[in-house]
């Protein structure tokens, strides 16, 4: 591999993560036992939730460990929806924005379907942003009836970051519970976590392990589990915990904390090289989401259709060429479909077919930058051929159709 453009799907474990695991792993322990073993994996999980704790600004015991981001979206998403109607069979509505990734789109249309939950899908702008002011009109329109409102703090296509702040506000003010995720923001720009009333964070997006991850979720605040059993963490969260893993997650959060803004300026940096490189060697792409600005966008975060190519085709170029980067859209039993987020953001569906995420992290450098440059001509070349060999047999079978 070439080059590694593909820190928003998952980043390379940190060494330090990784020390910190093999350790952990040599160690025998269920952290329930009462026994001295026992008690030591007990002290390196609660020694992790400190940590993570301190790292996020709220208690130890407003972290909740899952198995990643999807399982805390979901315990929040459902969890709430549940305690919070039977409470108030009234509270029928959730609100959520139309960009979410699908581990909370997903559930929230699950509720709608299967719960009888009205969903409000709350829109964003042409950068993917939410407006309070919507979300205040929406929650005012009938705050009794809100079960719950989910937005996320950045977006894992675009990388736009919403403003949480005002959201937060809007919805404290109004007594209705606000999940977000943070899964792509935590590691990556500074995030209040004690401001919403559950934040959704994942390990492996902020080199960390894969499969571990947390929901934090303000003191006193009611949860339905999702899976019930030895009523490990608050008896939210049932199962055994993943010693090793939880001391890996601590040990990346430690790490990417402590010199979070230097290395945040040092990626945008590298991200606008990226961006200026590619825009120079095809001025017809078009960047998707927030222009520049730390505040409005992901710092690693660039992302760009190209006229006339396939997202896909793009993809498995680069990936010949050694360079790993994401479309960012689901394929539907193989059929590449426009990404939700570029639709609610008025993106031509033709365009948003040729898109492209390329996103950093802490451990990208110019060298990065420099082969995807070093590719993408050749790349792109090939990838219009193909792209006109498409339409034109689009436009052959509509002419035999017709
Ligand atoms: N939420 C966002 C915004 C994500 O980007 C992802 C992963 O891509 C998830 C949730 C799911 O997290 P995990 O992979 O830990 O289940």
């Amino acid at each position: 591999m070439r080059a590694y453009l593909d820190h928003a799907a998952s980043t390379p474990l940190l060494p330090r993560a990784r020390d910190a695991m093999v350790e952990a792993l040599s160690v025998t322990g269920n952290a329930s036992s009462l026994h001295s073993a026992g008690r030591r994996a007990r002290r390196a999980v609660e020694q992790s939730r400190e940590s993570i704790a301190a790292a996020l600004g709220v208690a130890p015991s407003e972290v909740i460990f899952t198995a990643g981001g999807t399982e805390a979206d979901n315990l929040a998403v459902k969890g709430l929806w549940w305690a919070r109607t039977a409470q108030d069979p009234a509270r029928r509505r959730v609100l959520a924005a139309r960009v979410e990734h699908h581990a909370v789109l997903d559930p929230v249309e699950w509720l709608g379907a299967h719960e009888g939950a009205d969903v409000v899908w709350l829109d964003v702008d042409a950068l993917g942003r939410v407006d309070p002011a919507a979300v205040a009109a929406e929650v005012a329109s009938d705050p009794g009836s809100v079960a719950l409102v989910s937005v996320m703090w950045a977006n894992n296509e675009v990388g736009t970051v919403q403003p949480i702040e005002s959201i937060s506000a809007i919805c404290a003010g109004a007594g209705v519970p606000l999940h977000v995720d943070a899964v792509q923001a935590v590691g990556s720009i500074p995030v209040d976590a004690a401001m919403p009333d559950t934040v959704a964070v994942s390990a492996h997006k902020l080199g960390g392990p894969l499969g571990v991850g947390a929901l934090i979720a303000r003191r006193g605040l009611d949860l339905v589990p999702l899976t019930h059993g030895g009523g490990q963490e608050r008896q939210v969260r049932s199962g055994t915990q993943d010693v090793a893993s939880i001391v890996g997650f601590a040990a990346a959060v430690e790490e990417v904390m402590s010199d979070l803004p230097a290395s945040a300026r040092r990626i945008a940096a590298l991200r606008d090289e990226l961006l200026a490189g590619v825009l120079s060697l095809c001025p017809a792409a078009v960047v998707n989401g927030a222009r520049g600005g730390q505040d409005a966008r992901l710092p690693g975060n660039a992302h760009l259709s190209f006229p006339g190519c396939e997202g896909d085709a793009l993809l498995m170029l680069l990936d010949a060429a050694g360079v790993a980067v994401s479309t960012g859209s689901a394929c539907t039993a193989g059929v590449p479909e426009p990404s939700h987020v570029l639709l609610a953001m008025g993106v031509d569906p033709a365009l948003s077919r040729g898109s492209l995420r390329f996103s950093l992290g802490r451990t990208s450098t110019s060298r990065d930058v420099a082969a995807l440059l070093d590719a993408l001509p050749a790349v792109l070349e090939r990838a219009r051929r193909a792209g006109q060999v498409r339409l034109g047999r689009l436009s052959s079978s509509a002419r035999q159709g017709a």
